[in-house]
């Protein structure tokens, strides 16, 4: 079941069975599509509730619970640089994540590779920003015109620097600089209903500046894909910020 959160008369997050939010964003002649879910659930049906416009389907990254749903589109655009992602997932291990025997990871061959850096939905404009730390190929989506800046896995305020094709605590602090300077306002996460405020990101990068050294605890993510890392928790405050690496060794002194 795809829930969907109204945010505005053109901004929508859908919800899916993973808890993965995929974002819908409306133009005047065509809509965006900001991932596409686990591909358990019937994501497409729930757009065309919502818009009959054209679609633009955009992939923040590879991991699983971004294009499983890919299957449901005519194409979906990802980075070159997390294309060895799609390559690496076996076929019966999408189907225990997904819980779908049937699930047919034919949908991968529609995934394209992102080849511009821009596009216009009609009467709003969106770029394409690398965003590289919690995946190498990581993308968001800003809109200059709402100051939003649709992020993935990239900026979620605890940072998971320990899936497949991850990059370093340095890729991710130029990826938060990088952010900073853009004039966003708000931002959203694709694991979080929340609409983040830039602020946040302050903290986010204050916590990798300080993080070599720091107590890290041995930690296994409790859902899909069950990945094995190392977790810091810099600050709780009202969002907890924190980094979680897959080894020790370039955060120890
Ligand atoms: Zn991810």
């Amino acid at each position: 079941m795809i829930e969907k959160i109204k945010i505005s008369d053109r901004l929508y997050m859908l919800k899916d069975s993973m808890d993965c939010y995929s974002n819908l964003i409306i133009g005047s002649e065509k809509a965006l599509l900001f991932d596409t879910g686990s591909g358990a659930d019937d994501l497409k049906t729930a757009v065309r509730q919502i818009t009959g416009l054209p679609l633009l389907v955009i992939a923040s990254h590879g991991h699983f619970d971004h294009i499983g749903g890919s299957y449901q589109f005519d194409e979906v655009y990802l980075s070159c640089k997390d294309r060895n992602i799609v390559e690496s997932y076996e076929v019966e291990k999408l189907r225990e994540w997904i819980g779908k025997e049937d699930y047919d990871p034919k949908g991968f061959q529609r995934i394209k590779d992102l080849d511009f850096d821009g596009f216009s939905l009609g009467d709003i404009e969106g770029q394409i920003i690398e965003l590289p730390g919690h995946s190498r190929g990581s993308v968001g989506v800003y809109f200059p015109e709402m100051k939003l800046l649709l992020s993935g896995d990239s900026l979620t305020p605890v940072m998971c620097l320990f899936f497949k094709n991850h990059g370093t605590v340095l890729d991710e602090l130029e990826t938060l600089e990088k952010v900073k300077k853009l004039g966003v306002a708000h931002f959203l996460t694709a694991h979080s209903d929340k609409i983040m405020n830039v602020s946040i990101l302050d903290r986010m990068t204050e916590c990798l500046k300080n993080c070599k050294g720091k107590k890290f605890l041995k930690y296994r993510y409790s859902k899909p894909p069950f990945s094995e890392g190392y977790f810091h928790l810099y600050s709780m405050k009202d969002e907890p910020v924190g980094v979680i690496v897959e080894s020790l060794e370039e955060v120890s002194e």
